[in-house]
C-alpha cells in the first residue's frame, strides 16, 4: 500500500559552496523555527522522473537541517491505477478525452486503500507534502476520521505539472479536491488554475537540482567519452543528446526530425536519446518507445538507450557522460512542468536548446543562456549554429551554468518549501 524509503544522510556543510550567505542564513533561521516539526513527503514513485529525483535529495537535506523528515511512496494494489494517473497527467497537460466512472473509481479506490493502511499504521506528521495529481485525493481521505497528525497538521499539495492549457473537463472534475489542502504550491505563476483556486494560499516554487548528486557533478570530458564510446558512439564525430523518459510531451520524434535536418549541414552528426529510468507511474513509456524506434528506423547515427542492462554504467553516470560528451543538448518538450533535464544540462555548462513550453521558459532566456524553439526546423537551425560557433556555444553554456547556480539549486527550493510550512505553523 505504501513504502517508507531510507535515503543516505547528507551534511549541511556540503551545500555551503552552493549557497550565498543570505540564503544560508535564512535557511538556518527558518529551519530553526520549524525544529521539532515532523515532515512527510509523499509521491507516487520511488525512482524515475523529476519528483523522485528531487525528493531523494530533499528528504536528506531537510533532515540535515534538523527537521525529522520521512519519504513515503504509495504502492497501489491495482496496476491499472498508474494507467489512470498517467491519463490524468496527460489530460491535465492538455490531452483530449475524459475520465470514465470506472477510471475514477480505480483512482479513488486505490488511494482509499493507501489511506486506510496509513491510518491503520498510525502514520503521523505535522506537515504533509503531497506531490502531484496522483496523490491529490489523499488529504481528503486522511483528514476524515482519525487525522494523521492531529487537527493541527498542515497539508500541502505540490503540483509539478504543466497546467498551461489543461483539458477543461479533467481540471473541473479533479481540482475541487484542492480544498482539502491548506496550501498549494505550483512551479510557475501561470499554472495557477485561478478559476478553481480562489480561497487557498498559493505559492510558487520552481523545482531545483541537487549539486551534490552524482549526475550533477560534471564528469571530465575524457572520462565521459570513454563511457560514451563504449556505448557505441564515435568519439571522432559530434554528438547531440536529449535525456528524457520516452513520453509524448518530450517530443522525441521532433528531436529526431531536428537531428536529421541539422545533419544535412553537419555531416557525421550523431544523436543520443537516453530514457533509462522506468518510472512505475509511467506505463505508456513502452508504447512511445516502439513508435520512436520506428521513426529512427535503422539510422546508425541515432542511438536510443532504454535498457539499463545494455549500458556499461549506472543511470546517473550515463546521464552525466552523455551530457558532458555532447556539444549541444536538447529538451524539445511541447509541455513541461519544469524540466530538470534542462537544469542538469545547463549546470554542466553545455548549450541547451529547449522547447518553448512551460517551465523551460523560466529557465532559458532565449539567446542569453540557451535557446527556445517551437519547431524541428528552428531546433535544427540552433543546433547547426552552435555546432559551427564554438565561442558562442561556450558563452551560452557558461551563462546557463551561472543562471542555474543563482536560481535552481536545491537549497533555494528547500527554503521555499520550509517557508510555506512556517506559514502554517504561524497560524
Ligand atoms: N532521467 C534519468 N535517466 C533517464 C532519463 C531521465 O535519470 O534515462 C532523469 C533526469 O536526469 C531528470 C529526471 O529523470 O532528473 C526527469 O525530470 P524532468 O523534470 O526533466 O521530467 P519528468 O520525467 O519529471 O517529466
Amino acid at each position: 500500500m505504501y513504502l517508507k524509503l531510507d535515503h543516505p544522510p547528507v551534511s549541511l556543510d556540503a551545500y555551503r559552496p552552493y549557497m550565498d550567505s543570505d540564503l544560508a542564513d535564512e535557511l538556518a533561521s527558518v529551519a530553526a523555527e520549524l525544529r521539532g516539526a515532523r515532515v512527510a513527503h509523499l509521491n507516487a514513485t520511488a525512482i524515475g522522473g523529476g519528483v523522485a529525483e528531487i525528493l531523494q535529495s530533499m528528504v536528506p537535506l531537510f533532515n540535515a537541517l534538523g527537521i525529522a523528515t520521512e519519504r513515503i511512496v504509495i504502492e497501489p494494489t491495482e496496476a491499472e491505477f498508474f494507467q489512470v494517473t498517467k491519463k490524468i497527467h496527460n489530460l491535465l497537460q492538455g490531452a483530449e478525452g475524459s475520465l470514465s466512472e470506472r477510471e475514477l473509481e480505480i483512482y479513488h479506490g486505490n488511494l482509499r486503500q493507501v489511506a486506510t493502511a496509513m491510518r491503520r499504521d498510525q502514520l503521523s506528521a505535522d506537515v504533509w507534502f503531497m506531490h502531484d495529481p496522483q496523490l491529490l485525493p489523499l488529504a481528503g481521505m486522511l483528514r476524515q476520521g482519525q487525522p494523521c497528525g492531529g487537527g493541527g497538521a498542515a497539508w500541502l499539495w505540490i503540483c509539478h505539472i504543466d497546467l498551461t492549457r489543461p483539458n477543461q473537463s479533467a481540471i473541473d472534475s479533479l481540482l475541487p479536491m484542492h480544498r482539502d489542502y491548506d496550501h498549494l504550491i505550483f512551479s510557475l505563476q501561470q499554472y495557477v488554475p485561478v478559476k478553481h483556486v480562489t480561497d487557498k494560499p498559493v505559492y510558487i516554487a520552481p523545482p531545483a537540482i541537487d549539486p551534490l548528486a552524482e549526475k550533477n557533478n560534471p564528469m571530465d570530458e575524457k572520462g565521459a567519452w570513454d563511457i560514451v564510446s563504449s556505448m557505441g558512439i564515435d568519439s571522432h564525430r559530434p554528438l547531440i543528446t536529449q535525456v528524457s523518459r520516452f513520453d509524448l510531451w518530450k517530443d522525441p520524434w521532433g528531436v529526431i526530425d531536428a537531428f536529421r535536418l541539422a545533419r544535412e549541414s553537419v555531416p557525421g552528426l550523431q544523436l543520443a536519446l537516453l530514457g533509462l529510468t522506468q518510472a512505475s507511474d509511467d506505463p505508456e513509456a513502452g508504447e512511445t518507445l516502439q513508435s520512436v524506434m520506428a521513426h529512427a528506423g535503422s539510422d546508425p547515427d541515432i542511438h536510443l538507450f532504454h535498457d539499463p542492462g545494455l549500458i556499461p554504467v549506472g543511470n546517473d553516470q550515463a546521464v552525466n557522460a552523455l551530457q558532458m560528451a555532447s556539444s549541444v543538448l536538447v529538451q524539445k518538450s511541447t509541455r513541461e512542468g519544469f524540466g530538470l533535464t534542462v537544469t542538469e544540462g545547463m549546470w554542466k555548462g553545455k548549450p541547451m536548446i529547449g522547447g518553448n513550453a512551460g517551465g523551460i521558459r523560466i529557465q532559458i532566456d532565449d539567446g542569453q543562456n540557451g535557446y527556445l524553439v517551437s519547431s524541428p526546423q528552428e531546433c535544427a537551425r540552433r543546433i547547426v549554429t552552435l555546432l559551427q560557433d564554438n565561442d558562442l556555444a561556450a558563452f551560452i553554456g557558461a551563462a546557463g551554468r551561472a543562471s542555474v547556480r543563482r536560481r535552481f539549486l536545491l537549497p533555494r527550493l528547500a527554503l521555499d518549501y520550509l517557508k510555506v510550512a512556517r506559514e502554517h505553523a504561524a497560524q
